[in-house]
């Protein structure tokens, strides 16, 4: 495949040209949600970054097979394998199946996420559906000798491996500082060292949860779940594995030594990390009192949000930001996201309007190379998107008559606009094409067409109705020298 589509490598931590292992397959693997609570912030800026690599490889040509899994089962309370599981925790409180809580938050996710109009993966599996890999997965770590069991569960020697291939090499941390910082256990805990982490756990009495494996009826570690999931659907080696930043260490460096210690090598080509979303500068939390729900962003119900902020401004405002730099959230810059998302929008609905003439008096060249420069430049979004602000400019002008577009430039502009913002942003008129249809449109046309008609004909009552009555629904007339403009408001 032709093309120059660089990304930033975690690991190597520069931007590299994207060659896929097996042209033109590209496999792609996106840790996904923990599915015991409602979908926030953080759950919409991965998915919205890997939805724009899985729109933009598809574009380029690539079958894309994109993996992104459900976390239903070993995310235990903290990182050091302590606790109850989380789902577990809900399921008691709520007095319900783990399942069912599984369930309802997946649910909840899917609709969140096609509101944002992000894109379903090709393959979308369970971790409770896969505990026969994880198990072989974790035989096989054992059988290699990277790992032991202790008292029924199985976790992973850090130091040994430490001595074979260097843990830490993706986040960049330094064993054996971690092992002089860690506190030394007390020798009443199961692990040789606290750095070591948990491949299988046996399950306590009132863990219900569990499944048979040859060590103990237990349940997987958490970072178990990727590396046999991943590897059951791309194969032992894949191109891209993508996650939050906070997804870095401890789970996507354990994920790689996972994988090197059955395999032999690392599974992933490129790592991607999407940098955090910040709330007035700090970091979200429940305990922090600035935790934000995307249901509650659409509704504006939180005492932080101003007003609603629908679906298609959480996604500008995402994609106003590169996906490597942190984005600040408050509600002046979701107000901010939305007056420029509908400046956009109104400009994408005039350049449908325009008639074009023999000449142009604005230049629209290499608006399609700069938009897909900044795409093939590690998905920047936020220069795709001010291509598309300067273009806009040039529509207003022939919009208003102050400047001429040709047939050709015409057609371009709205090949670039149609591909840039509706197809690889994922932007959407979420008002005025909320009804969809083409015929939606029509329709509103030919009302306003015969009340075109009834003003010729004098025929005020009707006009008037007309006017009067698609004001009341929300409608926005305006009349213009060559009969109307409308927009629903
Ligand atoms: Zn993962």
């Amino acid at each position: 495949m032709e093309h120059k589509l660089s990304i930033y490598n975690t690991l190597s931590r520069k931007k590299e040209l994207f060659t896929p292992l097996h042209e033109p397959k590209v496999g792609m693997y996106v840790c996904g949600p923990t599915v015991y609570g409602d979908p926030h912030l953080g759950h919409a800026r991965p998915a919205i970054t890997f939805d724009i690599l899985f729109r933009y490889l598809n574009y380029l040509g690539y079958k894309v097979r994109y993996v992104r899994n459900i976390t239903d089962v070993g995310h235990l309370e903290n990182d050091a394998d302590e606790g109850e599981d989380k789902i577990a925790k809900k399921a008691r409180l709520d007095q319900i199946e783990p399942m069912e809580v599984v369930q309802y938050y997946v649910n909840r996710y899917h609709s969140a996420m096609d509101a944002l109009n992000v894109l379903p993966p090709s393959i979308e599996p369970h971790a409770s559906g896969h505990i026969m890999e994880q198990i072989e997965f974790t035989q096989r770590i054992l059988d290699a000798g990277y790992a032991y069991e202790s008292e029924g569960s199985v976790y992973f020697d850090v130091v040994k491996y430490n001595k074979d291939y260097k843990y830490g090499k993706l986040s960049g941390r330094n064993i054996e500082e971690m092992l002089e910082t860690t506190r030394t256990l007390d020798g009443q805990s199961e692990k040789r060292r606290s750095v070591d982490f948990a491949l299988w756990k046996k399950a306590s009495p009132e863990h219900i949860m569990r499944w048979q494996a040859p060590w103990s009826m237990g349940f997987p570690g958490w970072h178990m779940e990727c590396s046999a999931m991943g590897t059951k659907y791309l194969g032992d080696e894949f191109d891209i594995h993508g996650g939050g930043m906070d997804l870095m260490f401890p789970h996507h460096e354990c994920e790689i030594a996972q994988s090197c210690a059955a395999l032999g090598k690392d599974s992933v080509r490129y790592w991607m990390h999407n940098n955090m979303i910040t709330i007035g500068g700090q970091k979200m939390g429940k305990s922090l009192g600035n935790f934000i729900t995307l249901e509650q962003f659409f509704t504006g119900q939180h005492s932080l949000l101003s007003k609603p902020f629908s679906p298609m401004t959480i996604r500008f405002f995402i994609l106003q930001a590169h996906y490597r730099s942190t984005v600040d959230f408050s509600s002046e810059a979701l107000e901010a996201s939305e007056k420029g998302l509908e400046r956009l929008m109104e400009g994408y609905a005039r350049l449908q309007k325009l008639t074009p003439s023999a000449q142009s008096t604005v230049d629209v060249t290499g608006l399609k190379a700069s938009c897909g420069a900044a795409m093939n430049d590690d998905l920047n979004t936020p220069i795709v998107i001010s291509h598309l602000f300067d273009a806009l400019r040039n529509i207003n002008l022939v919009y208003d008559g102050k400047a001429a577009i040709a047939e050709k430039d015409l057609s371009e502009l709205k090949e670039v606009f149609k591909l840039f913002m509706i197809d690889l942003l994922g932007l959407k008129d979420e008002v005025n094409s909320a009804e969809g249809t083409e015929a939606y449109q029509k329709a509103i046309d030919l009302l306003l067409n015969i009340r075109l008609e009834a003003k010729k004909n004098k025929d005020w009552a009707t006009s008037d109705r007309i006017r009067n009555e698609l004001t009341a629904m929300g409608f926005e007339i305006k009349d213009t020298k060559d009969g109307f403009e409308w927009r629903l408001s």
